[in-house]
């Protein structure tokens, strides 16, 4: 007769430690009251996405503000679906966000006495805890094929009864020690199935930190916990891992409540306390063509890949800041109350998160990176922008480097006052803002016909330039500045003001707002343009009569 414990070594003979072994190498952590354990997940399947990203956050925020401990874990036991070097990406993204672990699997090493922090390195973890649930009659061996499997599906689909394999079709459940032992000296093919102890029929209650206490039906399927490539499912490598990693709080996206029956009864068949779950809401956003919401996709929407942001040029953490609002409904109104700093400050609470799925406000996104950038002083903005632009932007890299300081004096214009401009949200976008400064992007302005207002003729539009030419200085102080140009305007017959333009139109050429915007296209090709007394002092009086000249010589 062979027994468990015969089968159990003919499997795994080369595991001669015990689960009590593994808990003396992994102790539970020595923490203060109160710290969580938190843990980012990923696999190495592709880029970082929003979602996880803002899963990152959560797990990330969580264990800073209670004193605990975030460690990411590679799961990377889909060897399939694994794309090289996409964990070192994530680990560089995440930084890029500020979201660095303080233990785990790290990109390019791992820290941390809970390791090895990548899945597949942990074969003979899985095995040990494995080959006692085969000695505890808990798992066993599984022959079947592919084909048995369809023609399962296929059987239950035309009785129409519940899909999968339990009770009384968990046809190798059955076998006999002796028929095990045999086929697997034979060398047949198998996985390995926790045997469930559950019926779908009954219910059992579990509590989520985000949803709250539910019912959800008791797992029955005879789960595969061991693959036959050597390595765990997602199902069993989470319990195995949360528990000697000692993760007091799961946090994962909501995709994953559905599989909470199966994980409760794997915690309970192995006598471990389970950890605290908070299943996060999925990102969603409204489809363009259907007008519905939809999860956020990584094939359709730029939005859902965090490299969007950065190749963008999005401060980083106006993207965080943004997801904080997403993550606790109090975040808004903390962080305007704070003017935008210390963020760290603020306390997340999962009682706070919205249940539902939130949706991606790109108008709230671009909200906060305009008021980040409108926060930054002249030099702050100018380096940040040149380190993108070095990375992403060629066109910008050049405008920077053809003349650093006329760079910073530009991005200098309407900043550093209380009420500064907010014109950008990402340096992907300012030279739409700020190319007329620039030769070649003024030429092209230039080119197409200019927005003068049609009730200028050719003859007024020169003769206003020509006077400005001729009288208008360069002024850093915009008062003096602008009672010149109202000097100016008023010799040659434009209102001082808008209030005597209004009362008598028929008096006056224009009024002084005319004028300005005049000279303003002039200047920038534009109707709508920074602060004009700035714009001219930046490009200097001589580029300025240069381009007077040029727009001169076009009306002739
Ligand atoms: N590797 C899983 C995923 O990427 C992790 C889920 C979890 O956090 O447990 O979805």
């Amino acid at each position: 007769m062979i027994t468990n414990k015969q089968l159990a070594d003919l499997i795994f003979p080369e595991i001669t430690e015990t689960i009590d072994d593994l808990e003396k190498r992994y102790p539970e952590r020595n923490l203060p009251e109160g710290a969580e354990v938190t843990r980012f997940a990923p696999s190495p399947t592709g880029f970082l996405h929003t979602g996880s990203l803002f899963t990152s956050l959560v797990c990330h925020k969580v264990a800073s503000q209670s004193k605990g401990v975030f460690y990411v874990r590679l799961e990377d036991t889909d060897t399939k679906r694994e794309i090289a070097g996409s964990g070192e990406e994530l680990l560089k993204q995440m930084h890029i966000f500020g979201i660095d672990p303080d233990e785990g699997y790290l990109g390019d090493h791992e820290e941390g006495k809970y390791g090895p922090y990548i899945q597949s390195k942990r074969a003979d973890i899985y095995k040990t805890v494995i080959k006692q649930l085969l000695v505890d009659g808990k798992a066993y061996p599984c022959f079947c094929t592919s084909e048995d499997l369809e023609e399962l599906r296929k059987e239950q689909e035309s009785k129409k009864l519940n899909p999968g394999y339990y009770g009384e079709f968990a046809k190798c459940r059955n076998l006999t020690n002796e028929e095990k032992y045999e086929r697997i000296k034979n060398g047949d093919k198998f996985v390995i199935r926790f045997r469930s102890s559950g019926n779908h029929e009954n219910k059992i209650t579990v509590t989520d930190l985000i949803k709250g206490t539910f019912d959800i039906a008791q797992n029955d399927q005879d789960i595969v916990i061991y693959k036959s490539d050597g390595l765990p499912t997602y199902h069993f490598a989470h319990a195995c891992d949360d528990h000697f990693m000692r993760t007091t709080t799961v946090i994962r996206g909501e995709e994953w409540v559905a599989s909470l029956p199966i994980h409760v009864e794997l915690f309970e068949a192995l006598g471990w306390k389970a950890p605290n779950y908070a299943h996060l809401p999925v990102i969603m956003k409204v489809d363009e063509e259907t007008g519905n919401k939809r999860k956020l996709s990584k094939r359709k929407d730029k939005e859902a890949a965090v490299s969007f942001f950065i190749e963008d040029g999005y401060l980083p953490k106006s993207l965080i800041m943004y997801l904080m609002t997403i993550a606790n409904s109090n975040f808004e109104e903390w962080i305007l109350a704070n003017k935008f700093e210390g963020m760290e400050n603020f306390e997340f609470s999962f009682k706070k998160m919205n249940n539902e799925g939130a949706l991606f406000d790109m108008g709230k996104l671009n909200f906060f990176a305009r008021e980040l950038l409108a926060k930054l002083n002249k030099d702050e903005i100018s380096a940040l922008a040149y380190e993108y632009a070095k990375l992403y932007n060629p066109e910008l890299k050049a405008a920077i480097e053809y003349n650093p300081a006329y760079f910073t004096a530009i991005m200098n214009i309407d900043r550093e006052k209380a009420n500064p401009r907010k014109d950008y949200e990402k340096f992907g976008h300012i030279l739409d803002f700020i190319g007329f400064f620039y030769e070649e992007r003024y030429q092209n302005i230039i080119k197409e016909p200019l927005p003068f207002n049609e009730k200028f003729s050719k003859e007024a539009l020169i003769e206003a330039l020509s006077a400005i030419k001729e009288k208008l200085h360069v002024n850093q102080d915009e008062q003096i500045w602008f009672n010149e140009l109202k000097e100016i305007g008023v010799s040659l017959g434009y209102a001082a003001n808008n209030k005597d333009y209004k009362a008598n139109p028929e008096a006056y050429k224009g009024n002084i707002g005319d004028l300005a915007e005049i000279l303003r296209i002039t200047l920038t090709g534009r109707k709508n343009a920074p602060n004009l007394c700035a714009v001219m002092y930046v490009l200097g009086l001589e580029e300025t009569h240069r381009r007077i000249d040029e727009v001169i010589s076009s009306l002739k």
